[in-house]
């Protein structure tokens, strides 16, 4: 039965690269009908920052990653936060001691400091020489009182191999490594020995994680091996790089769940995003959403080399989501959108003769966030107050008021508000002037929407209805010729 885990450290906020760990363990555990277990790694406490746990497991929430065991679900493994796991650490350190496995380090932050210099300067990777390895218990007595790191006596000889299912096995020589600290001075545990325990108590059979944790591995297992536990299978999957190939941050745009959300960008898409983001799919489909990717999900087709974020792709699978998702759906969403822009839909201060979800039919095609889709449809719902100058300087001319009342009194008139007779109403218009449709529809499209550019003319005036339309139309009559004359001035 697989097991899978999650464990972010309660540091920030849940971003691209943890999202994308999560995803990871949790399409394998569909996959396998296995189980996704959340876990809080929260013993360095220094580094937590508040709030943050619940801010994750919202973010993870958020997008379809629910997890079967947790902090907050619970499960039989419990708990699943290690600040809560104290005394079964302290046993298995105690019982690590007692074999001789882990030794009293008395060494101060400054003596260690002046040992990393002295290796820097000639040269040398950082390295515990090993000062407290040989104490005998006499020399450990004298020193009570003082206080001390237990670190893990590291196998002089050979080397550890980690199998990675991804990767393939990856040797570490013993020579490199060090005798790393085990439990810090304070009593508590470090990462690397609380996560061996955690991982062997809750029956983890794969651990799926950033490959930033590769170097841990060995030290891992190693304590596997010293407790007598037996090994879980080790899966490192790629980072995440910008697209200058560096490591991707802040500076290269949004990078967190939050962030996401509040760019419009619709959790499916995001999810849908990040598993094609150092993962192929069998079938080469790119769009699919979460159960059909957890049906083809397998660990062999996770990539070898880094997977490089790109926006632009992101934003375009937005967009199918937009187009495809039901626009009731889409509707709920857009909401929000549309209230930072001072807009409810239900008390505007103009109504359309469309509702929302045909509002979001009228605009989706060529939105690419939902920020997008709301701005996009903001003209249905406030009269127009002013109008692209580039435009205006570009389609507004001498003739463009007459024009313009000319096709409010058209319109006023016309038995039917449909597109299809809009279009030929402009035509026999546009003829029966002796000008080009183009003279017509662009100058109309600033009057109602106050833009160049936007959904098809005719589709936007109906979803707007006569009212509006008519009324937009006299506005921009008559103000025409002044908007003209301002946008020619020099
Ligand atoms: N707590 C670690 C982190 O947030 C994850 C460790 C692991 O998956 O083993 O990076």
């Amino acid at each position: 039965m697989v097991r899978v885990r999650y464990a972010p450290s309660p540091t920030g906020t849940l971003h691209i690269g943890g999202a994308r760990t999560a995803l990871f363990n949790y399409l394998y555990a569909r996959h396998e009908a296995g189980t996704f277990v959340l876990r809080i790694e929260d013993t360095d406490q220094a580094r937590e920052v508040e709030g943050s746990a619940d801010a994750m497991m919202e973010g993870l929430r958020s997008l379809g990653l629910q997890w079967d065991e947790g902090p907050d679900v619970g499960g039989p493994y419990g708990p699943y936060r290690q600040s809560l796991r104290q005394t079964r650490y302290q046993e298995a350190l105690d019982e690590l001691r007692a074999r001789d496995l882990v030794y009293p380090c008395f060494c101060t932050p400054d003596e260690l400091q002046t040992i990393r210099k002295a290796q820097q300067h000639a040269g040398r990777p950082p390295r515990y020489p090993g000062t407290c390895r040989h104490l005998s218990a006499g020399d450990i007595k004298t020193r009570e009182g003082r206080p001390f790191v237990l670190r893990f006596r590291l196998p002089e000889q050979g080397a550890t191999v980690v199998d990675d299912l991804i990767r393939g096995p990856v040797r570490f020589e013993h020579a490199v490594l060090d005798d790393f600290v085990v439990r810090k001075s304070d009593g508590m545990p470090v990462y690397n020995f609380a996560v061996v325990v955690d991982d062997h108590e809750m029956a983890i059979t794969h651990v799926i994680r950033g490959e930033e944790h590769l170097s841990n591995t060995p030290k891992q297992i190693l304590l596997f091996q010293a407790l007598g536990f037996d090994l879980p299978a080790f899966a490192h999957v790629p980072m995440i790089l910008a697209p200058d190939r560096s490591k991707l941050s802040k500076r290269h745009g949004a990078t967190s769940v939050a962030e996401y959300r509040a760019l419009g960008i619709l959790p499916e898409a995001l999810v849908n995003y990040l598993t094609l983001l150092g993962w192929s799919p069998p079938d080469q489909e790119e769009f699919f959403p979460l159960t059909h990717a957890a049906e083809g999900f397998t660990l062999e087709r996770i990539q070898h080399t880094a997977a490089v974020y790109d926006q632009k792709k992101l934003e375009w699978m937005n967009a199918r989501y937009l187009r495809e998702l039901p626009p009731a759906d889409v509707a709920v969403r857009v909401r929000p959108f549309l209230a930072d822009l001072g807009i409810d839909p239900d008390r505007p201060p103009e109504r359309p003769v469309v509702d929302l979800d045909g509002a979001v039919e009228l605009v989706r095609e060529r939105s690419r966030t939902l920020v997008d889709m709301a701005d996009q449809m903001a003209f249905l719902y406030r009269p127009v107050t002013s109008y692209d100058p580039a435009g205006v300087k570009k389609h507004f001319g001498p003739g463009t008021g007459e024009h313009l009342a000319t096709l409010a009194e058209a319109l006023e008139r016309v038995a039917d508000f449909s597109p299809d007779t809009l279009n030929a109403l402009y035509q026999t218009i546009a003829d029966d002037l002796g000008i080009g449709r183009a003279v017509l529809i662009h100058p109309t499209r600033l009057a109602l929407t106050g833009r160049t550019v936007g959904p098809g003319l005719f589709e936007l005036m109906a979803a707007l209805g006569r009212t509006a339309s008519v009324a937009r139309l006299r506005r921009a009559a008559s103000d025409a010729e002044a908007l003209s004359a301002a946008a020619s001035a020099p």
